[in-house]
């Protein structure tokens, strides 16, 4: 197990959880790094500090400055993971963990290059925009009714989830049948999935 102790990865780790979840707590961001609790607590400690986060009881937030300092870290991830997947052949549902190291070794001033080369896409492999901050109009699978649906994006890249996203081989993009069934269950060709939880909330989808 690798320990994620890089301020770039608390950043878009937090970032996650609030376009995922609203905002982020330590529990969830020790469980994402990898990190234990008081390792976390003193890690937000200093980001507090120097006004990138804010708290507000349990609630972690970025601030004003550790938003526009999250996006083009979180760029720099996604732009990654393209790599990862087109050029790499990293599976799907690992490519999200398989960049951490990889994004903070490239020189900055080369991912604009690195986007070109890759075509220009606009998504990363999970359907978050390579250029974050945009208002995105899908709606959260906790919100949907029964119905047809294609698969927006994935926003909290749970290595888990993805696994059993794409072990029914349902990609961004991919269509699907929603059944609420006291939770939603998500239904294709390959068979159903129960969604429960947080993962409500991630998996983003949109009228087919
Ligand atoms: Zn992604």
């Amino acid at each position: 197990m690798k320990f994620r102790n890089n301020e770039e990865d608390y950043i878009k780790s937090i970032y996650a959880f609030i376009e995922s979840f609203g905002e982020a707590n330590e529990n969830l961001i020790s469980a994402d790094l990898k990190v234990s609790m008081p390792t976390v607590s003193e890690y937000l400690n200093k980001l507090e500090k120097r006004n990138i986060i804010k708290k507000l009881n349990r609630k972690i937030l970025l601030t004003g400055y550790g938003h526009n300092l999250a996006l083009p870290i979180v760029r720099k991830h996604r732009i990654s993971e393209v790599f990862a997947v087109k050029m790499l052949d990293v599976p799907w549902e690992e490519s999200h963990d398989a960049v951490m190291d990889l994004e903070h070794t490239i020189n900055e001033n080369y991912f604009n290059n690195l986007l070109r080369n890759l075509g220009n896409p606009q998504k990363c492999p999970h359907g978050n925009p390579i250029n974050p901050g945009k208002s995105i109009f899908d709606i959260k699978l906790e919100n949907a009714s029964n119905g047809s649906y294609k698969i927006s994006r994935i926003t909290y890249e749970n290595k888990k989830l993805l696994r059993e996203l794409a072990d029914m081989q349902i990609l961004p993009e991919s269509s699907i049948k929603v059944v609420i069934d006291g939770e939603p269950v998500i239904i294709n060709d390959n068979g159903e999935l129960k969604i429960t939880g947080k993962n409500k909330s991630s998996i983003r989808i949109k009228s087919d």
